[in-house]
């Protein structure tokens, strides 16, 4: 495991503080260590995650922007920042304080709005609302605290101002507010300078110097100021609205990776230059594209989007999360039929194991070997322990979800072995292990209760065919089976899967 070493960053810090300003080293915090290791882009390798309360962090995400329909690409980053809230929460009892921004003010939304003559915030207003409810449907916890640029401009006015008086911003000739990016010697912490796609144009000093405030323009909303009338800039905003909220630090800012450069680059480098610090977020997570089979990434204008709601119209919000967890969060996930058959297969593969080991429990037991409880129970105490180790290193849910597939594995050989051995107590910690570590990790495996009368029909019919089907086998009437047969393709047709392989059927919902 390549990890950041405590002592020589340590070191590493003091030198850096007799050089104020004068490179982009990311500086280890001071504060107490979590156990946890985090890639960090600045320092380009895994680094200890240190919280000033080791079990208090402030979190910013960067939210959408309001002006369309969150696609499958929105899904997979919330969903696998979602996860990663929910591990630090559930396996390091670290309370989150969660904000994320929301971009409602936007030359996209601006122009939605002219062109369906409709007033901009009600456009920004309708595409929030339907954000939410997506979010809701894939079981992502709404923050704790939200902030809208519509609500933050007089943070935005007060940030910008600051940065003026400090001469690390210009006011430009047609009224429009630029960073100066030549004043700040640390640019390119996030990502070595390159292109940051800034236009180059005549009201700039430098190319890379990016606007805090967009003047005027006839027909668009604005918003007065000492240095003329405009609206913010996308970069400012975050930087502001996360300094309203958390003060002059961050511990953890997250989003999307597409946003690592220039985004969060420009938020750090405004941010610090505000605070007069030389370390603004500590830590960064960045989630890796969905990309749709290929190298393509997911956008509008590529016109390869899939909407949360279709998506849920063929997967359930299980399947999806599954997916995510098979995948680790910083690399890009390649979207396509035949992973979700592989996430909703292994979601199966547990559903199937927990009505399997229930029936196994509640079995009428004939004799009880303690020589094959030990074994059990150490494999379980093996797999919690690596499960642990495996997410404090970089939030590693794939090799736990693998690990749980061994246990698993492992588990059947006994439940299923003829003649069974009998050991409900080490298959039942093993049961609550699964069901409370999936559950952790979001998954809703819990029936609802409006589905509670439907199962009891399910098992009815399932029990029933169950019986004829014995009495089919044993009398050898293949007419018998074969109507067995066809009971069983017509309910996987409705999405329950039987399965024969055991004495005793057992079944599950597919999606
Ligand atoms: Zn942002």
């Amino acid at each position: 495991m390549k990890v950041f070493n405590l002592t020589f960053v340590r070191s590493l810090s003091h030198v850096c503080s007799l050089k104020p300003y004068k490179d982009t080293k990311w500086l280890m915090p001071n504060g107490n260590p979590t156990g946890i290791y985090v890639y960090n882009c600045i320092a380009n390798q895994r680094v200890p995650v240190i919280l000033n309360d080791p079990h208090i962090a402030t979190w910013y995400s960067c939210g959408p922007t309001v002006y369309e329909s969150a696609h499958i690409g929105h899904a997979s980053c919330y969903v696998k920042l979602d996860i990663i809230q929910r591990i630090l929460k559930s396996f390091f009892n670290i309370k989150i304080v969660s904000a994320m921004g929301i971009t409602d003010i936007d030359d996209k939304i601006i122009k939605k709005g002219l062109e369906s003559k409709t007033h901009f915030t009600n456009i920004a207003k309708q595409y929030e609302h339907e954000f939410w409810l997506d979010m809701a449907s894939l079981n992502v916890a709404k923050p704790l605290i939200i902030t809208r640029v519509s609500e933050h401009i007089n943070s935005i006015e007060k940030f910008i101002q600051r940065l003026i008086d400090n001469n690390m911003a210009y006011v430009s000739k047609n009224g429009s507010v630029y960073f100066d990016t030549d004043k700040f010697s640390n640019y390119g912490k996030l990502q070595k300078m390159q292109d940051s796609g800034e236009p180059s144009d005549d009201e700039k000093r430098n190319k890379m110097d990016f606007a805090l405030w967009k003047s005027h323009k006839p027909e668009e909303p604005y918003w007065d100021t000492p240095w003329g009338k405009g609206r913010p800039g996308w970069h400012i905003e975050c930087s502001a609205m996360v300094s309203k909220v958390f003060g002059s630090q961050l511990d953890i800012h997250a989003g999307g990776v597409d946003l690592q450069f220039p985004h969060h680059e420009n938020e750090e480098a405004q941010s610090c230059a505000y605070h007069n610090i030389r370390q603004w977020a500590n830590y960064w997570i960045h989630v890796g594209h969905l990309n749709v089979i290929g190298d393509t990434k997911m956008s509008k204008s590529l016109q390869n989007t899939i909407s949360i709601p279709d998506l849920l119209k063929s997967y359930n919000a299980d399947t999806f999360r599954m997916a995510c967890l098979l995948t680790n969060y910083r690399y890009s996930m390649e979207f396509s039929n035949q992973l979700m058959e592989t996430a909703e297969s292994v979601l199966n593969k547990f559903k199937f194991f927990i009505t399997d080991a229930t029936i196994y429990i509640n079995n009428n037991a004939t004799s009880v070997s303690a020589v094959y409880s030990d074994h059990i129970l150490k494999n379980l105490q093996k797999t919690e322990e690596a499960n642990f180790e495996a997410l404090k290193v970089d939030f590693d849910t794939a090799t736990c979800i693998n690990n749980l597939l061994t246990l698993l594995s492992d588990t059947n050989k006994i439940i299923k072995s003829d003649p069974c051995e009998y050991c409900p107590v080490p298959v039942t910690l093993i049961v609550e292990y699964i069901v409370d570590i999936l559950t952790k990790f979001g998954l809703k495996l819990q029936e609802s209760e409006d589905t509670v009368l439907s199962n009891a029909m399910i098992n009815t019919i399932v029990e029933f065919r169950h019986s004829v089907r014995l009495n089919a086998i044993s009398s050898k009437n293949y007419e018998l089976l074969s109507a067995c047969d066809i009971v069983r393709d017509k309910m996987k047709s409705m999405k329950v899967q039987i399965n024969d392989s055991h004495k005793t059927p057992s079944w599950v919902i597919t999606k």
